[in-house]
């Protein structure tokens, strides 16, 4: 090798060395720009991320097996809306009810959140109480009675602990737990503006009244509304992700499997509250 080869040897490697501290220098402005525009590009990502990332609802969400009062999903309800304070909702739950509930209030209707949120545990309690005979179901004491037939009275009135859909923060009771109030006087002109106009606010009713529409699970519930934007996708993961197995951890969640609670009473809604 010559000088003039060991010269453009030389003028080749400052050149390389001069592009990459270009590269360098630019990158690292960049950085520089990133963190100066800092607040509004986190807040920026942040969306951008929730909106690209596919939602991962966790067995355990489903199944209720939660502290909602501990998550950042939730809500507390504000007195205004409900019956009783500490009664949480999901966010986006919420925030649609609110504006139904102003709606609804300007036509001179008053809808009041009585129950929510209901986890795994609290569920067990009610069903425990019927179950062991501590609390009446229909007036009567169902301690004796054998395990599928206890089974199926109870779901006359309660859902099974891990398959009520409000462990989901999605649903809501409202004004009154009977169907006699929502058939007359007041209570009739509630449920004639709800049938009206809670679609409108991503609302429906998934215990319809029974029939060939809905053959199966639960008896027709007029006070039960349900958050469909979240609610229609936690009924299809739920479907998807959950098997008879998981239902466990309660008196008689032997019987689950034998009456199918998953296939009746889970799947047995309204079909104008799943997705098509
Ligand atoms: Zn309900």
């Amino acid at each position: 090798m010559n000088m003039t080869s060991h010269f453009s040897v030389y003028l080749k490697s400052i050149f390389v060395l001069g592009i990459m501290i270009a590269f360098h220098s630019c990158s690292t402005s960049q950085v520089r720009d990133n963190e100066r525009n800092n607040d509004t590009n986190a807040i920026k990502d942040t969306t951008e991320i929730e909106v690209e990332q596919p939602k991962i609802y966790t067995v355990d969400y489903l199944l209720g097996k939660f502290t909602p009062e501990s998550d950042t999903n939730f809500i507390e309800i504000p007195a205004k809306y409900c019956s009783r304070n500490g009664m949480l909702m999901r966010r986006e739950a919420f925030g649609a009810f609110k504006e139904m509930f102003e709606a609804a209030e300007t036509e001179g209707v008053n809808l009041k959140i009585i129950s929510a949120t209901r986890n795994f545990n609290y569920q067990k309690g009610i069903w425990e109480r019927k179950w062991t005979g501590k609390t009446l179901v229909g007036g009567k004491d169902l301690s004796n009675t054998p395990g599928k037939e206890r089974a199926l009275a109870i779901l006359k009135y309660s859902s099974m602990p891990g398959t009520s859909r409000h462990h989901w923060g999605t649903d809501i009771d409202l004004n009154e737990l009977t169907n006699s109030y929502f058939e007359a006087g007041e209570g009739l002109i509630v449920y004639q503006w709800l049938l009206n106009n809670a679609p409108n606010y991503g609302f429906c009713q998934p215990y319809s009244e029974k029939g060939e529409q809905r053959p199966n699970g639960y008896e027709e519930e007029k006070w039960h509304w349900s958050y469909m934007p979240l609610s229609e996708e936690l009924t299809e993961a739920y479907k998807e992700r959950i098997s008879y197995d998981m239902i466990k951890g309660f008196k008689g969640d032997e019987t689950a499997k034998e009456i199918e609670v998953i296939k009746k009473y889970v799947l047995g809604i309204n079909s104008q509250c799943i997705a098509p």
